[in-house]
């Protein structure tokens, strides 16, 4: 925690909830579902859209739920499926609620049309999701005409108002959601002008060798935006190739796609910790935050995976918060997970002692920021205890097992040795 002072707090209050959840997209349904069946009474969801399923219910394309209800759907009857899933268990669902602030003792901040009010959990599950960077954080040049959006605005102009907002775009990047982008294009009438990714090869490698190909759609990489003209609506546009040539193309849009960031306004607005590296909500392997009253769990934790891992994710957070509401809040001094460049996060960022007999993740899960070869390395107390040599690229997972002698440890590390 920082120290500064949290908005007013519940004192002796009867709590309104056993636990609140916040968030109701994949991996806050998850967390809920898992509590009710384990038996915990109260469990109440917020969710500041008016239905529930996050970031799938604006997603009309597949594939959604497989891992999760061994099928395949759409993005809007993936949301529906989970809106049904919480209303058969008997959570507690409270639409158009946006909560603004968090108070140390799990009072819960909450604006709706009702007005402002407090509630408050014994626990506290966060599973706000993750947001792509909009044009302003990309530090883009160049004019600014109408036509340029993420992948997040595309989804919704089709998925609610059936609206292609352009016909011939430029697509930035090629992450998995960059994919999901182009199939949104090819599927309602627009043919992207080429597709770009600064980096050396597509970050979604298996998608990239052959998709974009396959429909015609030029794919540069090592090719960065360098200007954006239009008066009124995007005109063309700039690409400093590979070569270092100048490509112009005339389109109508540039899609920015990917670049996630966790949501994690609200731990900034209520002093709750962010992890150095992901810029997500800090947790141990309990999905537990400092503060032992929060948990997280899904995108929020670290930008991005696909709604599968995040369901399943919030499920054994909610398994994990269950087993912690028959105990005290786990309140042992929690050792940190240090690395650094080129690897970029780690979660769970730190350990704890003590923590519970099942923890909820039983993986570290890494990043690296950019392309490189090289050994990476798991050290306990100094003694190395795991290691991998090869070549890691960017925005990839990686798991690393965390060995049960990492709760005793006193110092966990990671270290890389780059050979090229
Ligand atoms: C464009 C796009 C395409 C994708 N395509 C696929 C795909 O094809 N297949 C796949 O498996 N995955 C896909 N994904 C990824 C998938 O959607 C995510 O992994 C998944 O939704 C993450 O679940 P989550 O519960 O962590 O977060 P989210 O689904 O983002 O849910 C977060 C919820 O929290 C709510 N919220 C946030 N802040 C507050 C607040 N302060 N108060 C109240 N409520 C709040 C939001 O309204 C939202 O409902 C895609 C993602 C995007 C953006």
């Amino acid at each position: 925690m920082n120290g500064s002072k949290p908005f007013q707090q519940m004192g002796e209050r009867t709590p309104d909830a056993d636990v609140i959840v916040i968030g109701g997209g994949p991996a806050g349904v998850a967390a809920a579902l898992e509590l009710k069946a384990r038996g915990i009474a109260r469990v109440v969801i917020l969710d500041r859209e008016q239905a529930i399923g996050g970031a799938p219910r604006h997603c009309s394309h597949s594939p959604f739920g497989m891992r999760e209800f061994g099928r395949v759907y759409f993005g809007p009857a993936y949301a529906k499926r989970l809106q049904r899933e919480v209303l058969d268990a008997g959570v507690d669902i409270r639409l158009g609620h946006s909560v603004v602030e968090l108070a140390q003792d799990g009072a819960v901040l909450v604006a709706s049309a009702r007005g402002v009010e407090t509630l408050s959990a014994r626990r506290i599950v966060l599973a706000t999701g993750a947001r792509e960077k909009p044009r302003s954080a990309r530090l883009l040049p160049g004019d600014r005409p109408v036509g340029v959006i993420t992948t997040g605005t595309l989804q919704s102009f089709v998925a609610f108002h059936g609206i292609m907002p352009f016909r011939r775009p430029l697509i930035i990047g090629s992450e998995l959601v960059s994919f999901s982008a182009l199939l949104t294009c090819l599927t309602h009438h627009a043919r992207p002008v080429a597709m770009i990714e600064p980096e050396p090869e597509p970050l979604a490698w298996s998608a990239f060798q052959w998709f974009p190909r396959l429909f015609g759609v030029p794919f540069h990489c090592r090719a960065t935006l360098a200007d954006i003209r239009g008066r009124g609506r995007v005109e063309e546009a700039d690409i400093r190739l590979a070569d270092g040539r100048l490509l112009t193309v005339k389109c109508d849009g540039v899609l920015l796609t990917g670049r996630f960031t966790p949501e994690a306004a609200l731990l900034d607005a209520s002093s709750l910790d962010v992890a150095a590296g992901s810029a997500g909500a800090m947790i141990d392997q309990d999905g537990r935050m400092p503060n032992p009253v929060f948990f997280a769990g899904g995108n929020i934790l670290r930008a991005v995976e696909t709604g599968g891992w995040s369901f399943r994710e919030g499920r054994r957070v909610g398994a994990a918060v269950a087993d912690d509401l028959a105990r005290e809040p786990c309140n042992t001094r929690a050792v940190p997970v240090t690395f650094a460049d080129p690897l970029k996060l780690a979660v769970p960022a730190m350990l704890r002692p003590g923590g519970l007999d099942r923890p909820a993740f039983c993986d570290f899960q890494l990043r690296f920021a950019r392309r490189v070869r090289g050994r990476l390395s798991l050290h306990l107390d100094g003694a190395e205890v795991w290691s991998r040599a090869g070549l890691w690229l960017p925005e990839r997972r990686v798991l690393v097992p965390i060995p049960g002698a990492a709760f005793e440890a006193s110092r966990i590390a990671f270290h890389f040795l780059e050979t090229d």
